[in-house]
């Protein structure tokens, strides 16, 4: 069977098998065509079911999670963890609160998060989860239920060396202090690093807030660098208005870009001057507001675009920073017709796969989720050492090796990439340098 087929033959089977989850078989299909190139120049990588066993989640955990709301009725969500992979360490990955919330979305992730983590160097596997959920115009007291109630399940599967869970869309610092707050009850123990995003004053680390967000805008300066480009007077759009959008637009600012729009999923905003970041966490963070208040309060040419489509704003650089296939194929046009250079992924596979193929064949230098998101994830394990060593360390020096580690996944990236002789594709670059580690480790480790 020559590669070709045996890669569709693998798809085949993992379609049949995962039905009804297209976002998974999205994050298959775009990772299993990088392997063939790996598998044609080291055929030992197909060996011992190895690929077959990559695709299949170590364990997945499904529950009912029962709260009451503040008239007293009682609600049922449905709570998961899909913990893919431990080759390379205990399971990392966020937890996600949204409606949209399910089996598929939640493997998607878990799947993508097992090369990203190996990527980034530190010893971490990969795991998801999350519930459908929606925290959106909860009080604080149904969120603080909710996540008692959810903890009170997901304890039993997670610590230090098990499994350890973070934030991601739907869960901020609130959530992560409401679920540490049920786990320590539970485990009758302060085990610090059974959970990152933790408040700084109770094993927390510096800097893991911004992580997702600078360390998508460190993956792009390199991006941009090795082109001769920077951020310095750049006009840049930056999807969603969250944690990663917040401190990508902030970091790029601070290099002397324009940031000329952002969003939510009310629609967009045009800000031709710059983004008043201050306002806009105040706005977003502290207010729980939606964009729109941040364009009637801030001037400065600020306009709220209701339902409008963000990628028709003309920019050099789109960090699309909010959630999965957001950004298609037409609107991967407008931008190229509107001579964008760099897009980098701060979101999980914000881009659908034609897009990614528009990009890749025109002059757009494109930077995949796993590589330019990996920030947030590297920086969890940052906070991981500090639990084990009891230790916190300054702003400076966590920020310091967050741009150590962006600039080694770039390296990374892109040597595998030439080294198959795929230069400038940093989508194969991530996953070929991201899967060997993980493969060496799974074959090293025995069929497990
Ligand atoms: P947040 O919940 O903080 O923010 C999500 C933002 O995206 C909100 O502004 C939300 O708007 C917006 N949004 C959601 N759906 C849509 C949509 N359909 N159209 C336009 N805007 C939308 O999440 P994060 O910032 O934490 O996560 C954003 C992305 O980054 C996700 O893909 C996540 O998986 C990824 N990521 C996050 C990491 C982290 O450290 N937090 C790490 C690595 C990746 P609204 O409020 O209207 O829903």
């Amino acid at each position: 069977m020559s590669i070709d087929q045996q890669i569709s033959s693998y798809y085949d089977k993992l379609l049949k098998r995962n039905a009804g989850e297209p976002e998974f078989h999205q994050a298959l299909a775009e990772v299993l065509d990088s392997l063939k190139v790996v598998l044609e120049k080291d055929p030992h990588y197909a060996d011992y079911g190895l690929v077959e066993r990559l695709c299949e989640p170590e364990r997945q955990i499904i529950f009912r999670v029962p709260w009451t709301t503040d008239s007293g009725e009682i609600k049922v969500n449905r709570g998961f963890r899909v913990q893919f992979n431990s080759a390379l360490g205990p399971y990392k990955g966020g937890l996600r609160f949204h409606p949209s919330v399910n089996l598929g979305i939640i493997k998607f992730l878990g799947f993508e998060q097992i090369f990203k983590n190996s990527l980034t160097g530190l010893p971490i596997g990969g795991g998801k989860g999350g519930s459908d959920f929606d925290p959106k115009g909860k009080s604080d007291a149904e969120v603080m239920r909710f996540c008692q109630s959810f903890m009170t399940e997901l304890y039993r599967h997670i610590g230090e060396y098990r499994d350890v869970p973070a934030g991601d869309i739907g869960v901020g610092g609130r959530e992560i202090g409401y679920l540490f707050g049920q786990y320590r009850r539970l485990a009758n123990q302060h085990e610090s690093g059974v959970l990152t995003g933790k408040g700084l004053s109770w094993g927390g680390s510096l800097v893991r807030t911004e992580a997702t967000g600078y360390g998508c805008v460190y993956f792009t300066e390199q991006m941009a660098k090795s082109n001769g480009d920077s951020f310095d007077g750049a006009k840049v759009i930056v999807s969603g208005s969250g944690n990663v959008a917040t401190y990508a637009a902030a970091k790029a600012q601070e290099l002397g870009a324009t940031v000329v729009a952002m969003s939510d999923s009310s629609g967009y905003i045009s800000t031709p001057n710059g983004v008043d970041i201050a306002l806009l966490k105040d706005v977003k963070e502290v207010r729980r507001e939606r964009i729109s208040a941040y364009a009637a309060e801030a001037g400065n040419g600020a306009e709220f675009h209701e339902k409008g489509n963000i990628w028709e704003v003309e920019a050099d650089i789109a960090l699309p920073c909010a959630t999965q296939n957001e950004l298609d194929a037409d609107s991967a046009q407008l931008l190229i017709d509107n001579g964008v250079r760099y897009v980098a992924e701060g979101a999980n596979m914000p881009c659908t796969a034609d897009a990614v193929h528009l990009f890749q064949n025109s002059d757009v230098a494109f930077a995949p989720g796993k590589a330019a998101n990996a920030g947030g994830v590297a920086t969890s394990a940052l906070e991981m050492q500090q639990n084990a060593s009891r230790d916190s360390w300054s702003f400076d020096y966590t920020d310091e090796r967050l741009r150590k580690i962006m600039s080694g996944i770039f390296t990374s990236c892109e040597e595998t990439a030439a080294e198959y002789d795929r230069e400038g594709d940093y989508v194969a670059g991530a996953n070929i340098a991201g899967f060997k580690k993980v493969a060496d480790a799974m074959l090293a480790q025995g069929v497990i």
